[in-house]
């Protein structure tokens, strides 16, 4: 078995202080409370499988007061009589607060799931902050329209003056993963907040820390009571608690497709407004023309960064036959170069996965893949102390129809399959019940253009995979859910429109 320094570099004076308080509070009406049942769970390092706090395991009675604490904050107080620039200003200093606490946030981050500490301290925290940078700029940009009517039955000598407004759609529900748990959290918080929204926020229950610790600074920066609620506990029950409650107005969901059914069903009831961001299965695909000095580490990126535990990692990859064996050598050579050890070790480039559960199932798909008769070229076994790690793994020969090309395996396993032309490899790529994201590597325009055009992807790349921006909507087509975060149209996640039509 490999060996995997497991041991955990040293944190900061500020985590250090999060940690200390080893049971952590949930956040409801800006009063910090334990849960109604005054249970709690443990939260662990993946690296290492020790307990590094203790989170309130919440439930229905919780998820009631939270609810109820956000519905009175959006009807009276402070926050529905504050102008659009204040709310603008809110997000700002929210942001600045984060990112004089971003050491803080990432090494919470790395501690709680796992990932190596650039990733979050250089990729996701400050993408988390733009997130509130961006929607800062959208809270007084919230505009209706006039509507010119050609109603022509008003009294005589009257007229008719119609208009629309946009309005906080009301009290919001976000649940969200563990994978990159502060950027999927702000991608909810940011544009419900510029909208107006009061929220109910349930984090992973593998993943609480920084949740708790974001509250905590936006507390800092002057959120109104009420306005944010934060209940831990798991899904099962605070989740579906906040999915099934009759006076939650909309739900924003980033998790699994299976969960996400859930989600729905549950929703039911009242007719909730749901936004779904779920899994995907995304395709890269490596044209004859391709650079491949860009490609092949592109394309290795892809799949490996932050373990492969990526919504849109791109874990099939269609290298042009020509290429093919130069990309399976290559990519398998990056895949075993990749240092492995714990987060918030500097020289880590790839941490544990989020749990030893986690990684046994991952390992199981590369080993049932075998039995398939697929070739598996390099990794596929877990490692380190607590096995909690999966050898960054690269498989050949697969079935078109078989789990491991079909199933979202969420770790770091990278499936590589030769095509001979351009129709072949469209429909290999949308041989997918997912349809969330894929990546293009070609030097010729035309080829990019007309792949980009029929692959069934909410995002598409080309030459780059993961390129992020508050700005850029991302979310997924067919089973990869519906609605997108991010942009400007995640604020109309958040709003609702108002006609108004007068005889003047
Ligand atoms: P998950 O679906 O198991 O859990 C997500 C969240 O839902 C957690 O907070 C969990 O507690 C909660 N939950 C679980 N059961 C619930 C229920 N019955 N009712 C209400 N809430 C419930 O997902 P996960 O394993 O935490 O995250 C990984 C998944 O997230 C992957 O499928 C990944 O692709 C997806 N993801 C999607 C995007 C995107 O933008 N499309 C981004 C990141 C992750």
């Amino acid at each position: 078995m490999t060996d995997i320094i497991c041991k955990p570099g040293p944190v900061g004076k500020a985590a250090e202080a999060f940690l200390s308080a080893k049971t952590h509070k949930m956040l409801i009406d800006g009063q910090w409370v334990t849960s109604a049942s005054e249970e709690t769970f443990e939260t662990l390092d993946p690296a290492t499988g020790r307990a590094i706090g203790h989170i309130q395991r919440g439930n229905a009675a919780d998820i009631a007061e939270a609810v109820k604490s956000a519905r009175g904050a959006l009807d009276s107080g402070p926050w529905p009589a504050m102008t659009p620039l204040e709310r603008s200003q809110l997000l700002w200093r929210i942001a600045d607060i984060m990112e004089a606490n971003i050491d803080e946030l990432a090494e919470l981050e790395t501690l709680d799931q796992g990932k190596a500490l650039y990733v979050g301290r250089w990729a996701e925290i400050p993408g988390a902050i733009n997130q509130f940078r961006y929607f800062s700029g959208m809270a007084t940009k919230i505009e209706g329209s006039t509507i010119p009517t050609s109603i022509n039955y008003q009294p005589e000598g009257k007229e008719v003056f119609a208009y629309t407004q946009k309005v906080p759609v009301g009290v919001v529900g976000a649940i969200v993963p563990w994978n990159s748990p502060l950027v999927l959290t702000a991608m909810k918080l940011a544009p419900a907040l510029a909208a107006g929204c009061a929220i109910v926020l349930k984090p992973s229950e593998d993943t609480s820390l920084t949740a708790i610790r974001l509250l905590q600074l936006m507390q800092d920066a002057g959120l109104p009571d009420g306005v944010i609620n934060l209940v831990t506990g798991y899904g099962h029950e605070a989740g579906a608690a906040l999915a099934a409650h009759m006076d939650v107005d909309k739900l924003t969901f980033t998790g699994s497709t299976a969960t996400g059914r859930k989600i729905l069903d549950a929703s039911k009831g009242n007719l909730k407004r749901v936004t779904l961001e779920l899994g995907g299965k995304s395709p890269v695909i490596i044209m004859p023309d391709a650079d491949l000095d860009a490609a092949i580490p592109g394309a290795a990126n892809a799949i490996f960064f932050n373990g492969g535990q990526v919504c849109i990692a791109g874990s099939r990859l269609y290298a042009h036959r020509s290429v093919y064996d130069n990309v399976i050598d290559g990519v398998a050579q990056a895949a075993t170069q990749i240092k492995l050890g714990h987060g918030l070790d500097e020289a880590t480039q790839m941490g544990p996965l989020v749990s030893a559960k986690h990684a046994a199932k991952v390992a199981t798909y590369v080993a049932d893949s075998k039995k398939d008769g697929a070739s598996i070229i390099c990794g596929g076994e877990t490692a380190g102390d607590n096995h909690s790690f999966v050898l960054p793994t690269v498989v050949a020969d697969a079935e078109a129809g078989s789990s491991i090309m079909q199933e979202e395996v969420f770790g770091p396993v990278l499936v590589v399959t030769p095509f001979d032309d351009f129709d072949e490899v469209v429909r290999a790529a949308n041989d997918s019940p997912y349809g969330l994201a894929a990546g293009i590597w070609t030097e010729g325009l035309s080829n990019a253009m007309r792949l980009a055009g029929r692959i069934k992807a909410g995002t598409t790349w080309i030459n780059s995979h993961a390129m992020y921006d508050a700005s850029l909507p991302i979310g997924g087509m067919k089973q990869s859910g519906f609605g997108r975060d991010s942009g400007q149209v995640a604020l109309d996640n958040y709003l609702d429109l108002k006609t108004v039509c007068a005889i003047i």
